[in-house]
């Protein structure tokens, strides 16, 4: 199967969306609005400030703990917050579900941590949340791993700490996208890949390849589609090449948080529901 032809069908409907997509509104008159213009950066825990997402890192320290870290992205005010004071209380509250919930769906998982006031709008908790979310509905279903053994409490907690190792903004410094990379995580750990298990190792790739696919949108970072990209390219894989149902994957124009997302791409993205407009 040829490159493009392999991402037609894991993009389904949203190839077609992307190539109609337009960058204007049509106004109650019929006339053509140009879009307004969005803020490209997310505020200041702290003080509300817009973030700076610098090209180059700079030294920081951390305002909560102390910890001194090297990062481009930080508050003009001075303010800086690890990724770890950032994330910790909505990886917390992810090792809770992997010990606890019940739900059979990724897609209910996920929404249940986007609700959850621990989940910023954007930051590299979601880089979690997207193993999280598979893994649960795995072992919730009884669905063992290929080698025959189960999906455990610990698989799932493997699965977190291996996203929470993703730093912040690598979507944009590091040519790849911790959510999407969360799809190859998910699958990683179902399969058994190790850097020597060649065949399951390519496994894990084509999960993470596939994500990826979908997130050469050209928009602005949102970690709420990476994380439906990254869900999506999971469940697919698991359902094309194991024949796992998981349930649904993310639908277009299904978004429910596009007003909570100052940087929303709106009619350009493919998740976004103008109904909530
Ligand atoms: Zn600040
Ligand atoms: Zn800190």
């Amino acid at each position: 199967m040829d490159v493009q032809t392999n991402k037609e069908n894991h993009l389904g409907g949203i190839n077609s969306f992307f190539s109609a997509s337009q960058k204007y509104k049509v106004s109650g008159d019929g006339t053509l609005l140009a879009q307004k213009p969005k803020a490209q950066d997310m505020a200041c825990m702290i003080c509300g400030t817009q973030l700076v997402y610098d090209t180059i890192a700079h030294e920081h320290t951390c305002y909560y703990c102390g910890a001194h870290e090297v990062s481009p992205i930080f508050c003009p005010e001075g303010h800086f917050i690890c990724d770890s004071c950032h994330s910790k209380d909505a990886i917390a509250f992810l090792e809770r579900l992997a010990a606890h919930d019940k739900s059979t769906d990724p897609i209910t998982v996920v929404h249940k941590a986007l609700t959850h006031p621990s989940f910023k709008f954007h930051g590299p908790e979601h880089h979690s949340l997207v193993p999280a979310a598979i893994l649960i509905a795995m072992k919730n279903r009884g669905i063992p791993k290929v080698d025959g053994s189960a999906i455990t409490t610990e698989t799932i907690l493997e699965g977190i700490k291996r996203g929470a190792r993703i730093p912040g903004g690598f979507c944009g410094y590091a040519g790849t996208c911790g959510a999407c990379v969360g799809a190859g995580v998910a699958v990683a750990l179902f399969v058994g890949s190790t850097p020597t298990r060649g065949p399951e190792r390519k496994i894990a790739h084509s999960a993470t390849t596939n994500a990826l696919y979908l997130s050469q949108d050209g928009l602005t970072r949102c970690c709420k589609r990476a994380s439906y990209y990254g869900l999506s390219a999971a469940i697919n894989l698991l359902k094309e090449d194991y024949d796992i149902d998981l349930g649904p994957a993310p639908q277009i124009h299904s978004c429910k948080y596009s007003e909570r997302n100052r940087d929303c791409e709106e009619t350009d993205c493919p998740y976004f529901d103008s109904s909530h407009e």
